[in-house]
């Protein structure tokens, strides 16, 4: 248990639940290079997950003048969400597509559409290029829907979007209600959409990309948080960066720290909160066969509710969500960095889930063998935050993804990466423009994830259904 200053703050806590991705020890987890820490580098990145891992290795990768970087991290390495996710890399290729139409506009919309789906490719080329052993595996993502309203506005939405010509649907497609059970295994389907993804074991390729780095000369401090960074630079032209362990002064600092960033850049306090999501694994009883999935699922209960499953190879399926649980209950999991405990309401929500819901199961045995949580960084746009700091030159953010980092942060951390290395703007970058940091986005006084979640906290007992 953390104390209640540590509960009122934005920082990491200490000892998080263990996740199935993170139960065995890792050489990496405690790493520090250096006994002491560097008191200057020409780079800090502050958050060893993907974001920051990602980040350095961009800056690295074929740098023939390499820059000298120190990564802290205020736990182990990969301790943050990109250790206690679902695996799952699952572009967003149609179903926020409107949505996101309506805000930033159609053409940015579909870049943002194509960007995600690229991601899919991406990371099995780093997976590929890297030999990482992570349990990649390419596969197709099933979005079945069980809501007989929510399946036909989702089509028809589906079907207007074909109609624009503007997004690329092509790897998309859909199933209607005759076939949607058969085709997903899903029962009462309503219909289903299913699209190329991937999933894999995040701590596995992180830790290993991390390898790789140290070889190049990377300077790992876990379990240093960093306090703070001046908001200007001293007479050198370097930012100070405090820790428990000593200051750092660095040329550029980039901040990787996901839900946790306002604790140090408290300009984005509104734009990038910590929200709690659970996850569990769903293992069958050896020797038991059960039917193996091929595919990866969406399940999506009505326009605000959703699972998100990967079987494993193992035979174990990972399955995250169960929002109907805990979602109108706003402190159990919005601005909340508690990951060192579960979520009380919706433990028992994975129970008999794949007997509850996957044709074939019922007999199964299959049983809950793992549960966690994980802090997101939801941004109150639903876009995450790339490039320079407004005001702050040399100080970079690579974070708000909002629970959907996987498909997002390989372009991501390579256009930022390139910002900080020659200073090539983000939209050179292949990144959607939408996604640059700016001040108008840091300053905006309205806050549109807040508005859209007014109908969930209003009734805590019988929460509204989605606007989103
Ligand atoms: C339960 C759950 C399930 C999810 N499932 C999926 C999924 O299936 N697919 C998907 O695409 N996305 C999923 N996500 C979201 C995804 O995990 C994140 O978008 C992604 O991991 C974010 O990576 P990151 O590097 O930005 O953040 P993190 O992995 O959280 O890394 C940030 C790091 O910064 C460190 N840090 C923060 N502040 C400081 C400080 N002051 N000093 C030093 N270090 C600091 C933290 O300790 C942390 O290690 C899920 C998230 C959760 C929680």
């Amino acid at each position: 248990m953390s104390s209640r200053a540590e509960e009122s703050s934005r920082s990491p806590v200490a000892n998080p639940v263990p996740s199935f991705w993170n139960a065995e020890p890792r050489a990496l987890d405690d790493h520090r290079t250096t006994p002491d820490l560097p008191q200057t580098c020409d780079v800090v990145i502050v958050g060893a997950g993907f974001a920051g891992v990602a980040t350095a290795y961009h800056i690295l990768k074929d740098n023939p003048n390499p820059p000298s970087i120190v990564l802290l991290e205020a736990r182990k390495v990969c301790s943050g969400a990109s250790g206690r996710n679902g695996g799952h890399v699952k572009p967003d290729t149609y179903f926020n597509v409107p949505k996101f139409a309506k805000i930033f506009g159609v053409q940015a919309a579909a870049e943002l559409a194509a960007f995600e789906a690229s991601h899919v490719y991406a990371v099995k080329d780093l997976v590929e290029a890297e030999k990482l052993d992570c349990d990649f595996h390419l596969t197709r993502a099933l979005d079945v829907y069980l809501d007989p309203e929510h399946a036909k506005q989702t089509e028809a939405a589906y079907r207007d979007l074909i109609k624009t010509g503007a997004v690329n649907l092509h790897d998309v497609a859909f199933t209607p209600e005759k076939d949607a059970e058969r085709v997903s295994g899903v029962k009462g389907a309503r219909c289903c959409f299913s699209f190329t993804a991937a999933h894999l074991w995040p701590a596995k390729m992180i830790h290993q990309l991390l390898e790789g780095l140290l070889k190049k000369g990377l300077n790992l401090q876990t379990n240093t948080p960093t306090q703070s960074v001046s908001s200007t630079k001293d007479a050198d032209g370097n930012w100070t960066v405090q820790t428990p362990r000593g200051t750092i002064k660095a040329r550029k600092v980039v901040f990787a720290t996901n839900g946790y960033t306002a604790q140090i850049l408290p300009e984005y306090k509104d734009k990038i909160v910590p929200v709690r999501g659970i996850c569990s694994r769903i293992s069958s009883p050896r020797g038991v066969a059960t039917p193996h999935l091929v595919n990866t699922y969406g399940i999506r209960f009505d326009a605000r509710n959703n699972d998100y499953l990967i079987p494993r190879a193992d035979g174990s399926i990972v399955v995250g969500g169960a929002r109907q649980r805990f979602w109108h209950h706003r402190e159990q999991w919005f601005d909340n960095v508690r990951d060192d405990e579960l979520v009380a309401d919706a433990v028992s929500y994975f129970d008999g889930y794949m007997q509850r819901h996957f044709r074939g199961w019922e007999d199964s045995g299959a049983k809950v063998s793992e549960v966690w949580t994980g802090i997101m960084g939801y941004s109150s746009d639903f876009i995450p935050h790339l490039g320079e700091v407004p005001d702050k030159p040399g100080q970079f953010i690579i974070a708000g993804f909002s629970g959907h980092g996987m498909p997002e942060i390989l372009g991501s951390s390579k256009a930022v990466a390139a910002l900080v290395r020659d200073g090539t703007p983000i939209e050179k970058s292949g990144v959607p423009a939408i996604l640059k940091t700016s001040k108008e986005r840091v300053i905006r006084k309205d806050n549109p994830l807040e508005e859209s979640l007014q109908s969930v906290w209003v009734d805590d007992k019988s929460p509204a259904k989605a606007k989103l």
